[in-house]
């Protein structure tokens, strides 16, 4: 007779914020599935069952990364998306901006369908995506082409799950002030998807833009410390509570010039925590935004309650994207996406990219990542094809 579970995910603390559970439990998982979560599923000498020993660790949904750069071979700066992943616990990563409308279908053959990691799009409103930097994306009109971007999305509805639109100032959108981010609302709105925004280095008043957007547009790099950021006259400005409380969605995007512990601590004193945590890795960031877990222990530092961090990369980032029927949780059905993660109780230093450090008390890494049922770097696992073409 077939085992009950081809794998068992064992003695673990697991922290599933979808289903509001935070318990003791096994995980059992076949063919690439979760088919149950309860106490002692299975024997530790099981045979044709494959234990994997989460004492000691969180068990948590396989994270996703919201904001990463992962078009290689198109686009400069970007990081191979199964190096990201493979070590840090992350299954899913979305790809901020690197394709555009006519870059989309190159990207999907190219990067989508030769990753072992499940990799999903914001889909640049400039046509060329992120492959012309560092001359900007959005210096041209012409380039901010609304219906390209509408079509593309009705052909790759499996891939892209919102836009991305960078008011990065004038080198990304010279005299063109907010008008990229007013063509991203447009095909937004008119295709009901979100609008990611970078806001780093802005040239526009932070109220004025963020008068502009609505529920389930998402603020990256939303503890910035460039000059029209969240932080207005040493306090977090009212039109960021104003966005949240009409549904605009917060999210960290680390990066390399995009996170200042100043005014993350100035929001952390409101309790304005992110709505979603991300790296914004590149080449350039993999050095101070070194993985998903390094990025949620800065949030642990700021004071973010643990359960928070972790919903804000599993559940919280699934329904941002969309996604939260099949991501960011364990509930049985879902494909088996999993993340054990070791919380280190140690004095640890963390730097931010504005030359600032904080102490922080604890430090996350990933032990494990299983993505589809299969433990990743070992063997291929019978479920994993499965699964893989099935979700
Ligand atoms: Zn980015």
């Amino acid at each position: 007779m077939a085992p009950r579970f081809d794998l068992v995910v064992k003695g673990g603390r697991v922290v599933d914020p979808a289903q509001q559970i935070d318990d003791l439990l096994d995980v059992g998982v076949r063919r690439g599935r979760v088919v149950e979560l309860g106490p002692d599923l299975a024997p530790a000498d099981a045979s044709g069952t494959r234990i994997v020993d989460a004492s000691g660790g969180l068990v948590v949904p396989g994270l996703v990364d919201i904001h990463a750069h992962v078009y290689s071979g198109v686009c400069p700066l970007t990081v191979p998306a199964d190096e990201m992943s493979s070590q840090t616990g992350v299954t899913t990563i979305v790809s901020a901006g690197d394709a555009g409308a006519n870059t989309i279908e190159g990207f999907r053959q190219l990067i989508v369908n030769a990753s072992r990691t499940r990799v999903l799009a914001f889909l640049n409103i400039s046509t060329i995506g992120l492959a012309s930097f560092p001359v900007g994306e959005s210096l041209e009109l012409g380039l901010l082409d609304v219906d390209a971007a509408a079509t593309a999305i009705s052909r790759f509805p499996d891939v892209i799950v919102g836009l991305k639109v960078r008011q990065g100032g004038a080198s990304v959108t010279g005299s063109n002030g907010l008008e990229p981010m007013r063509r991203a609302l447009v095909v937004g709105r008119a295709v009901g998807l979100p609008v990611m925004v970078h806001i780093t280095d802005c040239d526009a008043p932070i109220d004025e833009l963020l008068a502009m957007l609505g529920t389930g547009d998402i603020v990256t790099h939303c503890f910035t410390g460039s000059a029209h950021s969240l932080r207005q006259n040493g306090r977090l400005t009212a039109a960021a509570t104003d966005a949240r409380a009409r549904g605009v969605l917060f999210d960290v995007g680390h990066g390399a010039g995009s996170f200042d512990f100043d005014v993350a601590d100035i929001a952390a004193k409101s309790d304005f925590w992110p709505d979603t945590i991300s790296t914004d890795l590149h080449s350039i960031s993999a050095s101070k935004a070194k993985s998903l877990p390094d990025v949620m222990s800065k949030m642990l530092a700021i004071g973010m309650p643990l359960k928070a961090v972790i919903a804000a990369v599993t559940s919280k980032a699934a329904r941002a994207i969309g996604r939260a029927d099949r991501l960011g949780t364990l509930r049985p059905g879902v494909v088996a996406d999993i993340a054990v993660l070791d919380l280190h109780h140690e004095q640890v230093q963390l730097s931010d990219t504005f030359g600032h450090t904080r102490s922080g008390q604890e430090r996350l890494t990933a032990r494990l990542t299983i993505r589809a049922g299969a433990v990743w770097g070992a063997p291929s696992h019978p479920g994993m094809g499965v699964a893989v073409l099935a979700e």
